[in-house]
């Protein structure tokens, strides 16, 4: 048996992921900026980061209890888990 590196069962869970969007919907809707996009992998809302001024990922996580957010930044394929407080190096591999 091969090396199985332990991951979120949030995620596993989760698959297949979904699509990740080029705008946060909510700082859209409020005329707000981001600096980096998530996207949610339970809903496929793309919000925006922890260093953007808004947290509109974090806040979706305390609002909705959606565990995983998926980096939406172009080449980039890692995702978090919030209620872990895990991140998960290459979250398209464990499909
Ligand atoms: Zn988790
Ligand atoms: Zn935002
Ligand atoms: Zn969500």
């Amino acid at each position: 048996m091969p090396f199985k590196q332990k991951v979120c069962e949030h995620l596993e869970s989760l698959q297949p992921l979904p699509e990740k969007g080029e705008v946060c919907e909510a700082c859209v809707a409020t005329g707000g900026h981001w600096v980096h996009l998530r996207t949610c992998v339970s809903c496929g809302a793309t919000l925006c980061c922890d260093s953007s001024p808004n947290q509109h990922a974090r806040g979706h996580f305390e609002s909705h209890g959606h565990p995983i957010i998926l980096s939406a930044e172009p080449g980039e394929n890692w995702a978090y888990c919030y209620q872990d407080e895990l991140f998960i190096k290459d979250a398209g591999e464990i499909a």
